[in-house]
């Protein structure tokens, strides 16, 4: 088991990429704290860890948008599972689509809170006890829209834009420390986060949900959607001992969308 004796926290944790890490995980031996807003969710995903592994799973409450809510997310994970995290998973996000000029304030700072600074809060406060124990691992999963713009995505793509810059400002800085730094861009994953962007193209542009579909596989050269578990199978190479020449890396899991 590659994770023996890693404890995990996931924020994201209940449903769609965050729920696969967090399986894959505990899997793997992690101890594993799954993180979101949604009480019933995280539950959920701790009684499946339960039901099929022998480690302990931690669900808890959280908004990363908030810094308060993240400081007593971390204080809760090291009380309970001994210690702080040695391997965090910023893989909370959300995506609204919306024409730049149709972008509200609000949406565009509900991005830059959820997907930036709830990624930012969550690093700030897990390394230095990595840092102390000369032992850690951060994995953000991002977007290949932190690589490429596109229409209807500006404050999607803009605050991935950002990640991928706090991911490879803040590996530089742990460098020689024993902790890598290393973000996941993922292209369009089989997740209800798709499912709502198809609802919305349809309605947007008058296309049936599966026309939709069809139309979004086509931006892969593999013409089909990722699976979350694809999205996992590299985080745990990330978090394991093998990984840990991988550093400052985007690394793509989008079928060959984009080629950087
Ligand atoms: P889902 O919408 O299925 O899941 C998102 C998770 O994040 C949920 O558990 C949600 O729970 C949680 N979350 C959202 N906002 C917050 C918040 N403020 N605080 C804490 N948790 C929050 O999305 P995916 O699994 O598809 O996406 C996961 C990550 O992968 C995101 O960062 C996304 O941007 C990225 N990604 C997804 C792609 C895709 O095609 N699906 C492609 C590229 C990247 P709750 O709402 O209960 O808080």
């Amino acid at each position: 088991m590659k994770l023996q004796g890693r404890i995990a926290l996931i924020t994201g944790g209940g449903r769609g990429i965050g729920r696969a890490i967090a399986l894959v995980f505990a899997r793997e031996g992690a101890q594993v704290a799954v993180a979101a807003r949604s009480l019933d969710q995280v539950e959920q995903v701790a009684r499946e860890i339960a039901d099929h592994y022998t480690t302990n799973a931690l669900p808890i409450v959280c908004d990363v948008s908030d810094v308060e809510s993240v400081e007593r997310m971390f204080a809760r994970a090291t009380q309970n599972m001994g210690r702080s995290p040695d391997i965090l998973v910023n893989n909370a996000g959300i995506a609204v689509s919306a024409p730049l000029t149709k972008t509200s304030d609000e949406l565009w700072r509900q991005h830059l809170a959820i997907n930036l600074s709830g990624t930012f809060y969550c690093t700030r406060a897990a390394l230095p006890p990595m840092i102390e124990r000369g032992w850690g691992r951060v994995i953000n999963i991002a977007s290949i829209a932190g690589k490429i713009g596109a229409p209807y995505i500006a404050a999607y793509s803009a605050s991935k834009h950002g990640v991928l810059g706090l991911t490879r400002s803040a590996a530089l800085e742990v460098a020689a420390k024993g902790i890598t730094v290393n973000a996941i861009c993922p292209g369009y994953v089989d997740t209800d986060m798709t499912t709502r962007a198809l609802e919305n193209i349809a309605k947007r542009t008058g296309l049936r949900e599966e026309q939709a579909l069809e139309s979004i596989k086509q931006m892969s050269p593999q013409n089909r959607l990722v699976e979350p578990e694809e999205v996992a199978a590299l985080a745990l190479l990330l978090a394991s001992e093998e990984g840990r020449g991988i550093h400052g890396q985007a690394i793509n899991v989008d079928g060959g969308t984009v080629l950087y």
